[in-house]
């Protein structure tokens, strides 16, 4: 059961915002920066108990009926119109995606994005309100689960953002479509969730924003990308198939083991030889399975691959060579015709890049210099990892979307594992382990003041 405490604080909070509020056209930009932390600094420890309550019950993708739920009712308690359930995935199945809206007069549509869903991991953190909880994959396995990408905070921020946003409606004009996404890490939330008609239900925005948490910065601080920020991925599955057989007797069969070896190294030619290396790009095979005895060739080898790249064109080299160097392995053992390697792209499983508007990401940028101050706002590189947010800003990149890096490690921590070259452990790992109140301070006051700096007339 989540619990949160902050409701007994807001009759205050909203009195002292009504206040504030009326003398807002001739405050300055400090001072609504000052304003604003003041407001976070109120809402802080309920926000926290909020974030514990999440961390410790997460959940996995597909899943997040509880998570979906909380996230509703406190952004209707937040003065927001909300719809659940909004999503269907391709097997026809629904989602628990949420939509809240807030219109306040005319002027832009903003989207702002959380992911709510959890990993297949135990964690190892140790903390006083990590996770037990338990759950079946999708083979029917029992897994440990772990809110190891720190979607919890993502959850968090955008509570204690709606809130800030409700409270302060004499600062902006325009409207705020929060979007609840489920099944982030499976690719196929946002799918989902447009799959479902999102925008021809609710309005197609003008701008889209999200923010996801980082072991590479200090809580406290945020990161910013403009142009590709995260490279887009295609999972691909590879079956080379052979003819199985005696392994004292390899004349009389065509062995995919052998077949999966060349495969492996010619595969890592594509990248090094065939991609212009100013348009990066990844391969990497994760996952290989084939036979059952030492003493027997079998029929097939069965590999899982994921790839990444930031453009279309080298996603496209890459997708070439991998049935190409797959046709090649099989042409050169002689299989035949009714034998050749199967190449199967996972469409659920796949996702464009990230695109950073740069005229966009120019003002978001501002806007988090205007709240956090110069030197806790970072210019970053692109990264190869993936998200599906960049979905939102629909194809051709048509509403510009921008997603910012929200530093949640322990300042200390971290400069001392920078002073020994290490890194601190980041997301997708059982020990990714964000320090709630300096980290939920920042993204809430980040992402408010980047809502009201983007929907200011
Ligand atoms: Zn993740
Ligand atoms: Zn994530």
């Amino acid at each position: 059961m989540v619990t949160t405490s902050w409701s007994a604080h807001l009759p205050n909070k909203m009195k002292y915002f009504a206040i504030v509020a009326s003398f807002v056209c001739v405050l300055s930009a400090p001072v609504l920066a000052e304003d604003l932390s003041r407001f976070v600094d109120g809402e802080l420890a309920g926000l926290v108990g909020t974030y514990k309550g999440i961390h410790a019950h997460p959940e996995l993708s597909h899943h997040e009926a509880m998570t979906a739920a909380l996230l509703a009712t406190e952004l209707r308690k937040a003065g927001f119109t909300v719809t659940e359930h909004v999503g269907k995935y391709q097997d026809g199945t629904q989602a628990y995606g949420v939509v809240a809206i807030l219109e306040n007069g005319p002027g832009p549509r903003l989207l702002i994005r959380t992911d709510m869903d959890a990993l297949p991991i135990v964690e190892e953190t140790g903390v006083s309100y990590a996770s037990h909880a338990v759950s079946k994959n999708p083979a029917g396995q029992e897994v440990g689960v772990m809110h190891a990408c720190g979607h919890d905070v993502h959850v968090t921020t955008m509570i204690g953002t709606a809130r800030a946003l409700a409270n302060s409606r004499a600062k902006w004009h325009g409207t705020v479509m929060l979007i609840g996404q489920p099944s982030e890490e499976t690719l196929d939330g946002a799918k989902a969730m447009l799959a479902d008609h999102l925008y021809e239900r609710f309005g197609t925005p003008n701008l889209a924003i999200a923010l996801h948490d980082t072991n590479a910065l200090a809580a406290g601080t945020v990161g910013i990308t403009s142009g590709p920020a995260l490279a887009g991925v295609t999972s691909v599955d590879v079956t080379l198939r052979g003819i199985g057989g005696h392994g004292a007797q390899p004349q009389n069969g065509k062995d995919p083991v052998v077949m999966a070896g060349e495969f492996i190294v010619q595969v890592q030619t594509v990248v090094s030889r065939q991609e212009n290396p100013r348009d990066p790009s990844v391969v990497t095979i994760g996952d290989i399975h084939g036979g059952t005895k030492r003493n027997v060739i079998p029929n097939e080898v069965k590999l899982e691959l994921t790839t990444r790249a930031f453009s279309d064109k080298a996603m496209q080299i890459i997708l070439d060579g991998i049935r190409h160097a797959a046709q090649g392995v099989a042409l050169s053992a002689g299989v035949p015709e009714d034998r050749q390697p199967i190449v199967t792209i996972i469409d659920n499983e796949s996702g464009p890049a990230t695109y950073n508007n740069p005229a966009l990401a120019a003002r978001v940028k501002a806007a988090l210099i205007n709240s956090l101050g110069a030197q806790n706002v970072f210019d970053e590189d692109p990264i190869m990892a993936s998200e599906d947010f960049g979905l939102f800003g629909l194809d051709g990149h048509r509403i510009p979307t921008v997603m910012f890096w929200l530093g949640a490690m322990d300042p200390v921590k971290l400069t001392a594992a920078q002073a020994a070259g290490k890194s601190l452990p980041g997301p997708h790992t059982s020990l990714f382990e964000p320090v709630p109140e300096p980290t939920l301070r920042t993204g809430v006051t980040a992402m408010t003041g980047v809502a009201i700096a983007l929907l200011r007339r």
